[in-house]
């Protein structure tokens, strides 16, 4: 079992009335972790202690917070066989998921790091004879940054690294479902030498979740909130932070689309369209949602995909190396069964996998999927798909747009420029023409636009989202008053 502690002002803490909550394995219901339940009055804690720490964090050159970045990144590296088994034991991931959050997580590390000498300004020219006019972008203050467990540690980096590496002070709210595995990323951070303060962490019991986020969000020293979760949640945050004026970053829910035109290279399309679908067991925001399909190559297409997902290996991934683990929890096994039993009752095609009884999920193909069964529309956020057939390219944009959400998207093709000017029609933040639609880089602008989220985190945009852009002026002639 896997005991962790708050941290505040650098001190490992339980919570203020020694409350705990146990997260268990999905899989066989033991203790996996068991984590301090923190009160309001801890998180007000840790956001005085993160206040306290501003000012000199904030003054630290740019060759200072790089280089405890860095070794942020490399002491998050060396703990890869430790994330692995938390992963495993809290949310039933597999390995290889695991692997890659840490391989990225450490590069959003390195590229926020790499972004602490990019933190500029303007000079923007003036109409005042002599006035030298600069737009400077400046640490906010104190930002409060909440993740998810699906990709946990990629997640609760990016919550911090960009704010960080501006010179903010951060407190992070990890996930109740992966305390042990957030934990770890706090300690990969207090390893490099983070000053005591710079870095805070919450966890808190799901039944405290609102309370324990209201309290931070309305504290005046946080200037600054980032979550990534649901859309149901982001939505209750968002009205949280207009209710106390503060700016916010949402990446929230996805339904990404896979439009598969007549022309597309059918096996880069299968392999894209199978690993964007069954990569953690469909438990990512990018995750292929819709495949849609043009019905001239649907038979050949859907026919190799069910092939392809049949044998991806699914297990235990305590026992070994597989490609689907267990889902995060049986609600989510519950939910993918009603959309199959759903879709089916209306008429959809079960291709492969089906229903299961506990968090084994197979990977699941629903071919001939119409906008009257719940699958076109509901995040699945598990391994089950649908497949939507299409006539002509028209056709397939108004399907990829008749949806809610607008994360990502991925368009094959071909035609690239065919494929170029359909990418531009899709309402979504992301893109890829001829890839998946699981693809993130540390430096890209990653967001969603409609039900999936506002802002951007990643490079230059993060810079944009975590700073204070100020207008600073020196007057350097005498200065004319009319009085
Ligand atoms: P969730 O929204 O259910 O929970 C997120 C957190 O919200 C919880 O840890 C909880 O502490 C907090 N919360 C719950 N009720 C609250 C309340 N009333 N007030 C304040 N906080 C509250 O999401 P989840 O199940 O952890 O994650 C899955 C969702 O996240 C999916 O919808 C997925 O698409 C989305 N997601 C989005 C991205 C992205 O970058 N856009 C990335 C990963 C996951």
């Amino acid at each position: 079992m896997h005991m962790i502690s708050l941290l505040i002002n650098g001190e490992r803490q339980q919570a203020g009335n020694r409350a705990t909550f146990d997260r268990l394995n999905p899989l066989d219901g033991s203790v996996a972790t068991r984590a301090p339940a923190a009160t309001p009055a801890d998180a007000v804690a840790a956001v005085e202690a993160a206040a306290r720490a501003f000012p000199a964090w904030a003054a630290t050159g740019p060759g200072e917070r790089r280089a405890l970045l860095t070794k942020a990144a490399h002491a998050l590296e060396a703990k890869a066989a430790a994330f692995a088994s938390a992963m495993a034991d809290e949310t039933g991931s597999s390995g290889l998921w695991a692997g890659f959050n840490v391989h990225l997580a450490a590069g959003i590390l390195l590229e926020a790091a790499a972004l602490t000498t990019q933190i500029g300004g303007d000079v923007i020219p003036s109409d005042v004879p002599g006035s030298l006019s600069m737009g400077v972008r400046q640490a906010a203050g104190v930002v409060l940054g909440m993740a998810p467990w699906n990709a946990p540690v990629i997640l609760s980096v990016r919550a911090v690294a960009v704010p960080l590496a501006c010179g903010n002070t951060v407190v992070l709210k990890g996930s109740e479902l992966c305390p042990a595995t957030h934990g770890l990323v706090i300690e990969a951070l207090q390893e490099a030498g983070l000053p005591p303060g710079v870095v805070n962490f919450i966890t808190n019991a799901p039944s405290d979740a609102a309370a324990v986020v209201h309290a931070m969000i309305a504290h005046p020293a946080v200037k600054r909130v980032n979550f990534t979760g649901s859309t149901r949640v982001g939505k209750i945050i968002a009205a949280t932070c207009a209710q106390y004026l503060k700016p916010v970053v949402l990446e929230l829910g996805g339904k990404a689309p896979l439009l598969v035109l007549d022309d597309a290279d059918l096996e880069a399309a299968v392999n894209g369209a199978a690993f964007g679908s069954f990569a953690n067991s469909g438990q990512i925001c990018m995750s292929t949602e819709r495949i849609i399909v043009d019905s001239k190559i649907a038979d050949d297409f859907v026919a190799r995909l069910a092939a392809k997902a049949t044998a991806l290996p699914l297990g235990d991934p305590r026992k070994g190396p597989v490609v689907l683990g267990s889902v995060v929890d049986m609600s989510t096994v519950n939910r993918c069964n009603a959309l199959i039993d759903d879709a089916v009752a209306k008429g959809a095609r079960l291709v492969c996998g089906g229903k299961a009884d506990n968090t084994l999920m197979a990977a699941t193909l629903l071919d001939h999927v119409t906008p009257q069964m719940k699958i076109y529309s509901e995040e699945s956020f598990g391994p089950v798909k649908g497949i939507v057939r299409v006539s002509g390219t028209e056709e397939a944009i108004a399907c990829a747009n008749d949806n809610a959400y607008g994360l990502s998207s991925a368009v094959f093709g071909r035609d690239v420029a065919r494929a170029l000017q359909v990418a531009q029609r899709i309402e979504s933040g992301i893109c890829h023409i001829n890839g998946p639609t699981v693809h993130d880089e540390p430096q890209m602008p990653f967001g969603g636009v409609k039900g999936s989220g506002i802002g951007r985190f990643g490079g230059r945009a993060g810079i944009d989202a975590f700073t204070d852009l100020r207008w600073i002026t020196v007057q350097t002639t005498p200065r004319h008053y009319p009085f």
